[in-house]
């Protein structure tokens, strides 16, 4: 068993006019960093490793889709 796991933090993410902007959070799942997630279309979740952001594998990837599903604001929840 290694000792040193390497900790993946997830931050919710924004897109704006000058640059991405990112909540500030150390968030340790993906769902959790989708709380921070403003559903106007220009944010999204991304994997903070090692100090390096980069994007979400396909596992985080499968989390994001469920979490998505159960946001108040997905379109799924939506009842008109
Ligand atoms: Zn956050």
């Amino acid at each position: 068993m290694p000792l040193n796991i390497p900790e993946i933090r997830y931050v919710a993410c924004f897109s704006g006019d000058d640059g991405i902007y990112h909540c500030g959070h150390c968030h340790g799942s993906v769902s959790d960093a989708m709380k921070c997630v403003v559903p106007d279309g220009g944010s999204f979740v991304r994997a903070l490793e090692e100090g390096v952001f980069r994007s979400l594998n396909e596992g985080e990837l499968i989390d994001f889709l469920e979490a998505l599903s159960t946001m108040p604001w997905s379109a799924h929840a939506i009842k008109h």
